[in-house]
């Protein structure tokens, strides 16, 4: 893979339009991970306390806590461990939700944004525990915080604001404003009128690091099995029996973790109408030399901005990541990816000759609320998701109250769990009505309000 990336970005550096002739398929971290262990799938039928749908950050970290409480999981991963969002995201570790806090705390009082936006930090904290706990070195984390770039006054104002009101009512310290200058600093371009800076968090190899829990789950003695869909499971005696077209499992319950991909099979049929699967798409550039290499990102951070449509980018490596929105439906197209990559020049115009040499998409899961979402369905079954594109931290972070929640305990954390996960009006409507929002906001976003 490495290698014919590499054979790309040489070609394609010849050519006028670097994108024309450059088809790179697969993502930067499935070409840049050392080793992949294999986990084999279901070899037949078995037992234990716990079958764990999914084998992504939230099902897995689920699976550590629970082997902590005494318990036996079993992690039943339908494709390839890291397949769904785990093992293809931005890497950024941030723990904000997709909802605001001070839009939580206008609707429902300053200590329940107080609690999730201590939640957050929390979380963050936790992926450097979980790496230094399994030895995951190929994660590369670095505690770089992340810059939030306003693209005009109006949205510099509310950025403003809200950090006033971040420091003030919640007293985080990490915040603080940026002006223009300072931004065109950090980012190496001009632009952007102003920013947010915010020093927690920082950025990551996302399938190295969920590649690392698994390895060092399986290390400490619990079974992960990949190409092992889960295809149905029924209540069975006290428990019940999960079944796969290699072998069944029986167990007193069942943890759903399975976040933007519940669609697979008809097992996770009654979450998967609760989440709107929209793709999230990414391109990377090849290594960056000369005055480009010095000059964009030096500070290392993830950026994004402030446009509706939001646009992230960071560096791994000496490469220049760039992110937004996917293709809509079920697969992705290259007129999405010519649109990153026009947004990634407009913003960068050193990068108008530099190939993309990988791009990939997968899918994150809005929820009504946009906030995920921990509890029950019945008595054994447990549901953890709707990480709306925010989840390396807050899924690598949850697998803790997951297992609290499955062995009886009953966490408080906040709208996560005091709200239940809730079905979507008219789902079957999904696609066309994402069309027509995103469309409304690129609008928006184009005569710069
Ligand atoms: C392109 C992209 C960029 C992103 N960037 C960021 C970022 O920079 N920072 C951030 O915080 N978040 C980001 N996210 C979101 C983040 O990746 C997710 O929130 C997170 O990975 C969710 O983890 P999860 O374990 O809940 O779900 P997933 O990792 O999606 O795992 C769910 C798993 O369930 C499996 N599954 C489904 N059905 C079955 C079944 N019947 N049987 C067995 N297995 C099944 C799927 O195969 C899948 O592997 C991004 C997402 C995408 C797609």
């Amino acid at each position: 893979m490495a290698a014919a990336s590499t054979d790309t970005a040489r070609n394609a550096a010849t050519a006028p339009n670097a994108f024309a002739t450059a088809r790179p398929v697969a993502s930067l971290w499935a070409a840049t991970v050392a080793g992949r262990p294999a986990f084999a799938p279901l070899p037949g039928d078995r037992t234990a306390d716990v079958v764990v749908i999914g084998g992504g950050y939230t099902g897995l970290s689920t699976a550590r806590y629970l082997a902590k409480a005494g318990l036996v999981p079993i992690v039943l991963e339908a494709g390839r461990i890291g397949g769904g969002g785990s093992g293809r995201n931005g890497g950024v570790v941030s723990g904000k939700f997709r909802l605001g806090f001070r839009d939580i705390a206008n609707a429902h009082g300053i200590e329940t944004a107080r609690y999730m936006h201590d939640l957050g930090v929390e979380a963050i904290e936790h992926v450097a525990t979980l790496i230094e706990a399994y030895d995951i070195q190929g994660a590369d984390y670095r505690p770089t915080g992340s810059l939030r770039c306003a693209h005009n006054e109006v949205s510099f104002a509310a950025l403003r604001t809200e950090a006033d009101w971040l420091r003030n009512a919640l007293g985080d310290d990490a915040i603080s404003v940026l002006s223009a200058e300072e931004v065109a600093a950090e980012i190496g371009a001009k632009g952007f009128v102003g920013g947010m800076l915010n020093t927690h968090g920082g950025v990551v190899h996302p399938l190295a690091f969920v590649l690392g829990l698994a390895a060092g789950l399986v290390r400490d003695g619990v079974a992960v099995h990949e190409a092992t869909p889960v295809l149905r499971f029924r209540r069975e005696d006290s428990g019940v029996l999960v079944e796969t077209p290699s072998g069944t499992v029986r167990a007193r319950q069942v943890v759903i973790a399975t976040d933007a991909y519940s669609d697979l099979t008809g097992a996770t049929a009654k979450v998967r109408t609760s989440v709107i699967p929209f793709r999230s798409a990414m391109i990377a550039t090849a290594p960056l030399t000369g005055t480009a290499g010095e000059k964009l990102l030096p500070t290392g951070r993830s950026y994004t901005e402030t446009r509706r449509m939001m646009r992230w980018f960071r560096k791994a490596g000496d490469r220049l990541l760039y992110g937004g929105r996917g293709a809509f439906g079920k697969d992705d197209s290259d007129a999405a990816f010519a649109a990153l990559q026009t947004a990634m020049v407009q913003q960068f115009p050193e990068l108008a000759d530099v190939p993309v040499t990988h791009r990939w998409s997968g899918l994150v899961a809005m929820t009504l609320d946009s906030l995920p979402h921990l509890g029950r369905l019945d008595d054994r079954v447990v549901y953890c998701m709707g990480f709306n594109g925010s989840g390396v931290a807050l899924a690598s972070g949850i697998g803790r109250h997951v297992a609290d929640l499955v062995t009886g305990g009953r966490p408080t954390l906040g709208l996560v769990t005091d709200t239940p996960l809730k079905a979507i009006p008219f789902y079957g409507l999904r696609e066309p009505a994402v069309r027509v929002v995103a469309g409304w906001y690129q609008f928006l976003d184009a005569i710069g309000r």
